[in-house]
């Protein structure tokens, strides 16, 4: 399966810093024939970056979207709208949305559906706190996330799962490759109560992943790339993880 390295802007850049990082990720962009490349932006600069990518093999996703189609929801910004502007990924349940905006499973996986309903391919993000893997309750929380935020149109063509344990977001601390083994077979064993092809979904590692760790944890087996958030800032960064798939 071809790796997909995939970074999270988060609310990140202005207009002028979007402009040099594109511009430095398609001069440095060599071949890509070992790994695709997905960039999701704040809502206000997708259709800025979608159009700054045109004609490269990058795809561009966004961070979050409403379960709601238009209407009176003042703030929201619905999957109709992504699909329209050209975006062809979007995350959901980011553990700084489950945390800050109060998401559960139940709200992400209606979100999910409303993406599938519209050929968006949703990244749906699991993990645990530290917490729950000091007292080694990891593998049931992830489990619980991903049975209740898995909806019924999920396939491996239109789901993407990425394993972000919360404590290695943004901290510097990474998972070490035997966890994350461990927890990306869990995965793999759990999504076979779910899909027909457990094995064709990706399943991405995130947290603290940077060109230093990550040639380790992308050979590790049941990792089909990362999401990448801090790294993915920095073209030569992002791009050096892409070299190490
Ligand atoms: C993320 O927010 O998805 C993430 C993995 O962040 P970072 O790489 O900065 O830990």
């Amino acid at each position: 399966m071809k790796k997909l390295i995939a970074g999270n802007w988060k609310m990140n850049l202005n207009k002028a810093e979007i402009k040099t990082l594109l511009g430095d990720i398609k001069a440095q962009l060599k071949d890509s024939e070992n790994t695709d490349y997905l960039v999701c932006p704040p809502y206000v600069y997708l259709d800025m970056v979608v159009q700054g990518l045109q004609g490269t093999p990058i795809a561009v996703g966004a961070q979050d979207c409403t379960l709601n189609d238009n209407g009176a929801y003042t703030g929201d910004i619905s999957a109709a709208m992504l699909k329209d502007i050209g975006a062809q990924f979007v995350i959901l349940g980011h553990s700084e949305r489950r945390t800050h905006h109060k998401e559960n499973s139940a709200l992400i996986s209606k979100k999910a559906q409303k993406a599938h309903a519209l050929d968006l391919i949703s990244i749906i993000c699991v993990g645990e706190t530290l917490a729950q893997r000091e007292t080694g309750q990891e593998q049931e929380t992830v489990k619980q996330q991903l049975l209740d935020s898995l909806p019924n149109t999920a396939t491996s063509h239109n789901t993407i799962i990425a394993y972000e344990p919360v404590w290695a977001i943004g901290t510097g601390k990474t998972a070490s490759p035997e966890d994350v083994q461990a927890m990306h077979g869990f995965i793999r064993t759990t999504l076979a109560q779910h899909f027909d092809g457990p094995q064709n979904v990706h399943i991405l590692y995130g947290g603290s992943m940077k060109p230093e760790n990550a040639k380790a944890l992308l050979a590790t087996p049941n990792v089909d790339g990362g999401l990448i958030g801090g790294a993915s800032l920095k073209a030569d960064h992002f791009l050096a993880i892409g070299n190490a798939a």
